[in-house]
């Protein structure tokens, strides 16, 4: 499979089979916590990145193996980035009733072709990490064509074109933009935009900058009051835990590995497995040469093998 990988489990999405439609790494933004490292493509320009027909093709085949609890356009750069976005939310409607989700960076959620391309999905999830310009210029670090002002009217005219689930994603950074003066901000920002929910996340994993990013869990619940309603918190930490498999499929441990390093937690969460079962994967990777550790502050993450 080159374009679907997983299902996945997801906090939020339960078993969710992710379809990358743009190449690593493609994106609008070059975000400094980004986890498929730096942007080498930033752009506004929409094209058709992947062939359309061959990623419908790789979702019927992952369809016949397993039923998802939601297709997720996702992915190694901003989906809505490929022309034939709403094509593809078609073919997989065409294909099954399985819910399709898209998380977006949300920058060209006011461009009306990529508004008509998504009408069709059944849950929106677009990011919005700071509440003001020069926040936003430090975090996601857009293309020139895009000015925040601009960026938040384009999420606010989305919402009110579209009745399907709309959930805003707060990313907070620690030391950058988790004080309450932005948090502030952010949340006016969240009430011009009126989504259904608001949703606090950090990062847990190593970004393209390094560097200690995550904010702690309880400094996030205390800021979910800012908003109205309260926002939730999402972040993947650790003791957030779904049942567990006992057999690893190694193709799907390569490929979540691929997307970013992942430490054997990150699997355990990523992929259902138990510990045992995602530590003795790993090993027998590592044995075959398959992915390789890399230690960041400490702690052994797994990676494909480089040559
Ligand atoms: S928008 Fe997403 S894919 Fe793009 S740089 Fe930011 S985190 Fe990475």
């Amino acid at each position: 499979m080159q374009y679907v990988f997983g299902p996945v489990l997801s906090r939020r999405l339960g078993r969710s089979l992710g379809v990358d439609l743009i190449p690593s790494k493609t994106c609008v933004y070059d975000c400094v916590y980004c986890q498929l490292g730096c942007t080498t493509r930033r752009t506004t320009a929409r094209r058709e990145w992947t062939p359309v027909n061959e990623v419908l093709a790789e979702v019927a085949r992952a369809l016949d193996r397993d039923r998802p609890d939601y297709i997720t356009l996702a992915g190694s750069g901003e989906p809505t980035l490929h022309a034939g976005l709403g094509a593809v939310v078609a073919g997989i409607k065409a294909l099954c009733d399985v819910p399709v989700a898209v998380l977006t960076n949300g920058a060209l959620l006011g461009c009306p072709d990529v508004q008509r391309d998504l009408l069709a999905a059944d849950v929106v999830i677009p990011s919005l990490d700071a509440g003001d310009a020069p926040a936003f210029a430090k975090v996601n670090r857009p293309d020139p064509a895009v000015r925040f002002a601009p960026m938040v009217e384009g999420l606010a005219g989305f919402r009110s074109i579209y009745s399907g689930a709309y959930w805003l994603e707060v990313l907070l950074l620690a030391g950058v933009t988790d004080t309450e003066e932005q948090v502030r901000k952010i949340a006016a920002c969240a009430r011009r935009i009126r989504p259904d929910r608001v949703q606090l996340n950090t990062v847990t994993r190593p970004s393209a900058e390094g560097g200690r990013l995550a904010v702690p869990h309880n400094k996030l619940e205390a800021l979910t009051h800012i908003f109205h309603p309260p926002a939730e918190v999402v972040a993947d930490f650790p003791d957030v835990h779904t049942g567990a498999l006992t057999a690893a499929d190694p193709d799907a441990v390569i490929a979540m590995t691929r997307r970013h390093p992942c430490t054997a937690a990150d699997l355990e969460q990523g992929l259902g497995l138990s510990q045992a079962t995602a530590q003795q994967c790993l090993d027998a990777l590592l044995e075959q040469g398959a992915v390789e550790v890399v230690l960041i502050e400490g702690r052994a993450y797994y990676q494909p093998k480089r040559e």
